[in-house]
């Protein structure tokens, strides 16, 4: 007899699938209306990213055909087309989209699921980064950035702070509620992934007021006003430092090491690779700000022929010692899991994160980018919780196979959830027990 692969119930696709319409019904239009229509539009958005459909055209092609399953994998009363869709989601503030984060991020909290990615004792860890991912001199709204061509031409883009909860040993991440770097209202300038950060903070503190988490952070915000808004929210760091922009911290380091004051120290790491550490504690991070202190931590490690060099500041509240030395390490090379883990899979596999869904005139651009983001968080929650999914997903050998096999199945076959997609895909389409009916229309 095949074994059943255990499935975390609250946590399975189908559960917050559910849920997430639920939350959907609560989101306001621009008069404050709840309307069916609207709730039916933002699950249709973010089904045409749970199938993973190239472009809404092809979503919308199978809008009438696949209608029993929109309705019962979905919940969907009736799939928008795509103008309206269009329509409909444009003028929603995406801040209305907040409270379904905060929802599913309870509910991995609830499932016990984060705590297997504790990191230094307590804390998650919290890798943030921009990304850029519209550009067009054409297509524009309200709030695209623009630069100017040496030819004059304007070209208009968009960019979001992603941030993601990581573990150094896993792979998966778990993505919080992106910040949009946009043109904000009233104002001519261009906005900035610092002010990105600043407000991504404050919002980030009113979700999850007591979440101990240390961010993990890219050498363009080792600097005094990001370490002042990170202090703020009450959230240590780990940011990477490079030596072209921190000579006077460098020099520093280097003076201590001359006068003694500094722990030399060479390790082979849980990855059975041998590191050499240098450890300073207190150091001033620049001349302009000598009163931000910070600990600094350098690393060679042999990589081929050649020794690779990497340096991090560290929040001195992480109290950096030689027995955390290698994990801070592993936290501050974490980082590269918002570009890697996230932004890459967004764009490259299956979710078309820079493909041109729909601009729009008001927020549909940044709309869209937020149920593609809720979609990938789903996805993340069903690799880490559901064993089906990761049990069909080993079957089909990878994720696009896995993409294309659901949506193969949900075109083809008349079904009622997801676990019965997962379910056809693990034990084939005839398994009697699965019920699939053959599609009459
Ligand atoms: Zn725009």
């Amino acid at each position: 007899m095949t074994k059943v692969p255990f499935l975390r119930k609250h946590l399975s696709p189908d559960a917050l699938y559910w849920r997430m319409y639920r939350l959907f019904q609560d989101v306001p239009n621009q008069r404050g209306e709840r309307t069916t229509a609207l709730a039916d539009a933002l699950m249709s958005g973010f089904a045409l990213f749970a199938l993973k459909d190239p472009s809404l055209l092809a979503f919308d092609q199978r809008r009438k055909q696949d209608d029993h399953n929109f309705q019962f994998v979905f919940h969907i009363g009736g799939v928008p087309c795509d103008t309206q869709m269009r329509e409909i989601l444009d003028p929603i503030d995406p801040e209305q989209l907040r409270p379904v984060f905060r929802d599913i991020f309870a509910q991995l909290a609830q499932g016990k699921v984060l705590e297997e990615m504790l990191f230094l004792d307590d804390f998650y860890l919290l890798a943030l980064d921009g990304t850029e991912y519209f550009s067009s001199s054409e297509v524009h709204c309200q709030q695209c950035l623009f630069k100017k061509r040496h030819t004059g031409e304007i070209v208009y883009h968009h960019s979001l702070l992603g941030a993601v909860l990581v573990c150094p040993q896993r792979r998966e991440v778990i993505p919080l509620m992106p910040e949009p770097i946009l043109r904000q209202d009233g104002q001519t300038k261009n906005d900035c992934e610092r002010n990105a950060l600043a407000r991504w903070l404050t919002k980030f503190r009113q979700d999850h007021p007591h979440l101990r988490v240390i961010a993990t952070l890219d050498a363009l915000y080792a600097n005094a006003p990001v370490i002042g808004d990170l202090s703020k929210a009450l959230v240590p760091w780990i940011i990477r430092v490079k030596e072209d922009d921190h000579a006077f911290l460098f020099a520093q380091a280097r003076q201590r090491a001359q006068a003694g004051q500094v722990e030399d120290f060479s390790l082979v790491g849980s990855d059975g690779v041998h590191r050499h550490f240098r450890l300073a504690r207190d150091l001033p991070l620049n001349e302009s700000h000598p009163e931000v202190r910070v600990d600094f931590l350098e690393e060679d490690e042999m990589q081929g022929d050649g020794k690779y060099r990497t340096a991090l500041i560290v929040d001195p509240v992480l109290r950096l010692c030689r027995e955390r030395a290698e994990t801070v390490m592993w936290g501050g090379r974490s980082r590269w899991k918002v570009e890697n883990e996230t932004f890459n899979t967004l764009k490259n596999q299956g979710y078309h994160l820079e493909h041109n869904y729909g601009h729009g005139h008001q927020n549909l651009s940044v709309v869209l980018a937020m149920l593609m983001m809720l979609a990938f968080l789903v996805d993340q929650t069903s690799q880490l919780c559901c064993a089906l999914f990761t049990a069909a997903w080993e079957k089909c050998g990878s994720k696009r196979a896995l993409w294309e096999g659901v949506r193969e199945i949900f075109h083809r076959f008349s079904v009622d959830s997801m676990a019965e997609i997962y379910a056809a895909l693990l034990y084939g389409h005839e398994k009697p027990a699965i019920q699939l009916l053959g599609n009459t229309s």
